[in-house]
Order: structure tokens, then C-alpha cells, then sequence
């Protein structure tokens, strides 16, 4: 058996196609969403991000500022830049690309966004609303994309089991928070580095949301047949096979396909997923300024 390919450009595109329609009507109303991504160095998958996501602004007609910065950018300067952005009327996402210099402090940065511009959903009052059930705001790009793509699958979740490997708060705990809300309803155990094995948390499980960042960790006997299994991870590993001398690898060995019932593949998964949540954020932005 091979798993059906849970395919995250296939769905992007049909939440684009949606995206297209409530962009028209902003325009309608004279409201052009307008996102703006701060970068700040050069590190350069960083860049290769921020240029995915400003093409996706580009071809939904979302107009985008893209505002890079030195490496040595002070973090009070970075600071002045967002409550700028914050008063800005025709601004209506702001989003700062992780991973930042060591000297700034991410989390106080982040605190410092409106939390209705928030697109990323990582302000601690978007995040605490996850926690009391309230999914109507800025909700973390990744794991919001998961569920979408999970819907779309018509895969239903309610009362199974599903296991999160990762806990981070932009991604695995976010996921797990998701699963567990009502309307979704899944029962849901959450994996990390220090859960004493891994593979027995997931050999019973319907779902495995993998979100680690190591390459090919989930193998074909940590899942039960006919189980979803949904892989967050991008990881470059050495491939002198490859003309660029690397490849992408997800969190997911590819013979886990042989047992699987729905896999999602990397690239072409959860990636494509996580910038159509961004725009959806952007445009949900937008349509707040209207009401
Ligand atoms: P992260 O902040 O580094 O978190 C990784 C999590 O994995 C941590 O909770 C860690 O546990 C856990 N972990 C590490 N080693 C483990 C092990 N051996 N067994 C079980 N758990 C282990 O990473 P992240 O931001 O969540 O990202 C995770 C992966 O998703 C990365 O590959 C990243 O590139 C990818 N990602 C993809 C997208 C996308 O759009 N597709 C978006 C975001 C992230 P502890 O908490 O105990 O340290």
C-alpha cells in the first residue's frame, strides 16, 4: 500500500482561489491588505522565506513591504520600526522573520506588535485565546495549515488519537492545542526531547504530527497502518548526489508511505500550507479595518 499524498500546494491553491474572491471585496471597499515582512542579516534561507512569501503577496494582489535591515540593526531601532508600523492605518500585517540576531530579543519584540496585525499569531494574547478555545483570531501560520489541510482531506479527527512530536510554541504546541479543541476533538499526547520513547507514544496513534527538525526520524514501525501522518520538518542533510550537494528532508522517513494512509510530503506539505495561513491572517487583518 502507498499512502495518498496529503498535498499542501493542492490545498494552498484552493485557499488562495478563496483568498482571491475576499481580496476583491477589500478592494471593492477601497482596503488593500498590505503585509509587511522585516528581515534583519543575511542569513539565507531567511532570504529564500521572505521572498516566497512576498511572491505569494505579489500574485494575490496584497501589496507588501519588505524592510531588510543590518545584521547590527539595535533592538530599540527595531522596536521604533514596529510601533511605527502599528499606527500605520494601511498596514495590516506585520510579521518579523525568525531567526533574529542574538543581541534582540525576539519575544520583546514580539510583545510590542498589535496583536490584531499579529499574522504570525505568536502575541501572547493571539496564543492565550488558543488556550480558551477562541480559534476566530491570528492563530500560528504551520499549525493552522495542518488543520486546513487536514479538513480538506476530509479527515476526521474527532475522538483519535493523535501524537505531536515537538512542543514548541510556534508549532508543536500550538498543533497539539488545535487537535485537542473542541470541534476537532482529538485526544492528544504531546512528544518531546525528553519523552522516554518516542516510538511507543506513536505506535497506537490514528494522527503523528511530526515537528522535531531531525531529519527522517519517524521510521515505517513507529506507525500503526492506515494512520495520517503529517510532516512538519524541513531539514537540509548532505546529498553529493544532488548537482547543489544537499537535499530537503522532512522529519518523516519516505517508507513510512509503505504503512500510512495520508502522507504529507517536503516539500510540497505543510510549507506551501503555512504561507497560505500567512496571506489568510493578512487578509483576516484587512477585513477587521472594514468592520
Ligand atoms: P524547535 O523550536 O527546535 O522545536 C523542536 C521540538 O522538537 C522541541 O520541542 C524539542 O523538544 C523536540 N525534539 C527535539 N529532539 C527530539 C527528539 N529526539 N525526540 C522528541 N522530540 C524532540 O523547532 P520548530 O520551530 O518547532 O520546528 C520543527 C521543524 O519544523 C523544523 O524542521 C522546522 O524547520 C520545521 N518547520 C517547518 C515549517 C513549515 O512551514 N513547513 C514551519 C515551521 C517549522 P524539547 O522542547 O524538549 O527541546
Amino acid at each position: 500500500m502507498s499512502a495518498q499524498r496529503l498535498d499542501g500546494k493542492a490545498c494552498a491553491a484552493a485557499v488562495e482561489e478563496e483568498l482571491l474572491e475576499r481580496i476583491n471585496s477589500l478592494q471593492s471597499n477601497g482596503i488593500e491588505p498590505h503585509l509587511a515582512v522585516i528581515i534583519v542579516g543575511d542569513d539565507p534561507a531567511s532570504h529564500v522565506y521572505v521572498n516566497s512569501k512576498v511572491r505569494t503577496c505579489k500574485r494575490l494582489g496584497i501589496r507588501s513591504t519588505h524592510l531588510e535591515l543590518p545584521r547590527d540593526t539595535s533592538e530599540e531601532v527595531l522596536k521604533q520600526h514596529i510601533l511605527d508600523m502599528n499606527s500605520q492605518e494601511d498596514l495590516h500585517g506585520i510579521l518579523i522573520q525568525s531567526p533574529l540576531p542574538s543581541h534582540v530579543n525576539e519575544e520583546a519584540l514580539t510583545d510590542l506588535i498589535d496583536p490584531s496585525k499579529d499574522v504570525d499569531g505568536f502575541h501572547p494574547s493571539n496564543l492565550g485565546r488558543i488556550v480558551q478555545g477562541r480559534l476566530d483570531g491570528m492563530i500560528p501560520c504551520t499549525p493552522a495549515g495542518v488543520m486546513r489541510m487536514l479538513k480538506w482531506a476530509d479527515i476526521d479527527l474527532s475522538g483519535k488519537k493523535a501524537v505531536v512530536i515537538g512542543r514548541s510554541f510556534n508549532v508543536g504546541m500550538t498543533q497539539a492545542l488545535l487537535l485537542a479543541a473542541k470541534g476537532a476533538d482529538a485526544t492528544v499526547t504531546i512528544v518531546h526531547s525528553r519523552t522516554q520513547n518516542p516510538r511507543d507514544e506513536c505506535k497506537d496513534a490514528d494522527l503523528v504530527v511530526a515537528a522535531v527538525g531531525r531529519p527522517e526520524m519517524v521510521q515505517s514501525d513507529w506507525i500503526k497502518p492506515g494512520a495520517v501522518v503529517v510532516d512538519v520538518g524541513i531539514n537540509r542533510v548532505d546529498d553529493a548526489t544532488r548537482e547543489r550537494g544537499w537535499r530537503l528532508a522532512g522529519d518523516v522517513c519516505a517508507d513510512v508511505s509503505d504503512v500510512a494512509s495520508w502522507l504529507s510530503p517536503v516539500p510540497g506539505g505543510v510549507g506551501p500550507m503555512t504561507i497560505a495561513m500567512l496571506m489568510e491572517n493578512t487578509v483576516r487583518s484587512a477585513e477587521l479595518r472594514m468592520q
